[in-house]
């Protein structure tokens, strides 16, 4: 079935006290005293995210990696998935298409540059409709879900849960959040990080292109947000020279 192009996504696990728990592991660093101390005695929301953001900023990043959060996602396309498990700290547990045989019309995503063109929209349908067949056919005639699976395409809808620590949600949102990155997992991306901030509005901050985090861009293609890091040295340079 044609689906509404939009990732469903969902926070569906998070430890509590996740700003104690990262301030605990940037001064345990920093302290004499024993963590379960620095921990019971955190309640200066202020001190603590002041130190959270120079620990992090000096790239200290052992100390987000103690937080994890799982998500489910549904309503993405495998070419969507397909990118995301190339991010290696994460752990996924993905809906099988062995073992989960399509029935009638499976579901699929269209891009919304197809979307907007009623004309390919519909032979886009189609064709969607004509794979479903032939799946069927195949299924029919005894090859096994895990063979006929070969003729699905890219835009397949799909469902996961995906887990992974802070450091490494922080690095993807920074990749993944880019106007360079593919729509769909950037608005998968989105949706994962809008969820977390929903329940830990402190890390906002971070939950960002990684433009917006180091002031500047570092891709061929700049949508022109940041100025380019080349751009920065030849002002730096100029200043320089006055
Ligand atoms: C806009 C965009 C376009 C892309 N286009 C393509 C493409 O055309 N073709 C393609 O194949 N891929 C493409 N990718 C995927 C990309 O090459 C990475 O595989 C993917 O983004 C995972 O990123 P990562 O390696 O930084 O992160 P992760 O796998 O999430 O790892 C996080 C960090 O851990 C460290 N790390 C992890 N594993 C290792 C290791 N083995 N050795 C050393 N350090 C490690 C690195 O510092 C890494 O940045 C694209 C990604 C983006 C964002």
């Amino acid at each position: 079935m044609e689906n509404n192009n939009k990732p469903i996504v969902n926070l569906i696990s998070k430890p509590k006290d996740m700003l104690r728990t990262v301030y605990t592991a940037c001064r345990t660093c920093y302290s004499a005293d024993m963590p379960i101390n620095i921990y019971n005695d955190a309640n200066d929301e202020e001190k603590m995210l002041k130190l959270i953001e120079r620990v992090i900023s000096s790239g200290h990043y052992s100390t987000i990696e103690h937080i994890q959060v799982s998500f489910a996602i549904s309503n993405v396309s495998r070419a969507c998935t397909h990118q995301l498990v190339r991010h290696r700290h994460m752990s996924f547990s993905q809906k099988s298409q062995r073992y989960v045989k399509e029935k009638g019309q499976f579901d699929y995503l269209i891009p919304p540059t197809i979307e907007r063109n009623q004309e390919l929209k519909e032979k886009f349908i189609k064709f969607m409709g004509e794979i479903s067949d032939k799946y069927q056919e195949f299924v029919d005639a005894g090859i096994p879900a895990e063979d006929a699976r070969a003729v699905l395409p890219n835009a397949t809808a799909t469902s996961m849960v995906a887990s992974l620590n802070l450091r490494e949600l922080i690095h993807i949102a920074n990749l993944r959040l880019c106007s360079r990155a593919q729509y769909e997992i950037r608005m998968m991306v989105k949706g994962m990080c809008d969820a977390l901030i929903a329940e830990e509005p402190w890390l906002k901050p971070y939950l960002v292109p990684k433009c917006e985090r180091f002031g500047f861009c570092d891709e061929d293609k700049s949508c022109g947000r940041k100025p380019k890091l080349e751009e920065l040295k030849n002002a730096a340079n100029a200043v320089a020279v006055l």
